[in-house]
């Protein structure tokens, strides 16, 4: 049985005031143990976040790393860092870094991968563009952007990765894969996880991310490969958030 996660990614969003007012509301809530909840903030809002958090009912993620573990890299921030300060997650290769940022698969794998060395859980976000989806080419971007990480993993490492489905149109667009389309995208994923190892695709988090809010959320996390969300723009108010890690659990 997978239990499902609901991380919000904040982007390059949020502030002190806002990081309370969550602090608040999540810890006055009646969150069941059935999902897990994580806030992915900017990085100077970190450590507030965990102190904030320190009961960990909350994990905390970042939003990217060096896979460097240090050096002269001027305004960086590595695995061992995160890890030092007791951060739980990052992402990697959410869809802004990879056209903002110019971050190909190989630049993903390496943070994956570095992610893994100093104890942290990767967030491996894939997804297709518009472009792609037209040109019918869906399975074959995804699947490519999940083996080109997996294949450079050992079998354990895979184990510690949660993979996040998000079509590019679907992000801050407003515009949500309908539950059908999501389930599709993730059904296809599992079974290539499974190609790997079949306890691998059955144990696997597959979040699906790209304008979930509280009036989509019940229908896209009832799907059955949908293991919970990664949410942007509704996790910047801590009501909708709320609502989205009720209908997870
Ligand atoms: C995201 O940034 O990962 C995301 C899913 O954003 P939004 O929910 O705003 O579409």
């Amino acid at each position: 049985m997978r239990k499902p996660l609901i991380a919000g990614n904040w982007k390059m969003n949020g502030s002190l005031a806002l990081l309370e007012r969550f602090g608040s509301a999540l810890s006055g809530s009646a969150l069941s143990d059935r999902v897990d909840v994580a806030l992915i903030t900017p990085f100077p809002y970190l450590v507030p976040a965990l102190q904030t958090f320190r009961d960990r009912s909350v994990g905390i993620g970042a939003q990217t790393l060096n896979p460097a573990p240090d050096g002269a890299l001027t305004g960086e921030v590595s695995g061992p860092m995160l890890q030092d300060c007791g951060v739980r997650y990052v992402l990697a290769g959410h869809s802004e870094r990879r056209t903002l940022f110019g971050e190909n698969d190989q630049d993903v794998s390496m943070r994956v991968t570095a992610a893994l060395a100093h104890g942290l859980t990767p967030i491996l976000c894939i997804g297709e563009t518009l472009e792609q989806r037209d040109a019918n080419r869906v399975e074959e971007v995804v699947l490519s952007q999940v083996t080109t990480v997996f294949d450079t993993l050992e079998p354990a490492e895979r184990h510690r990765v949660i993979i996040a489905y998000e079509p590019v149109w679907a992000i801050g667009t407003g515009r949500t894969a309908t539950p059908e389309q999501a389930q599709a995208v993730h059904a296809l994923i599992r079974q290539r996880l499974a190609e790997y190892d079949s306890t691998l695709a059955t144990d696997m988090r597959l979040l699906y991310g790209g304008s979930m809010k509280p009036d989509n959320a019940g229908e896209l996390l009832a799907q059955p490969d949908i293991d919970g969300g990664l949410i942007g723009g509704a996790s910047l108010k801590p009501d909708d958030f709320l609502s989205i890690c009720y209908a997870a659990g």
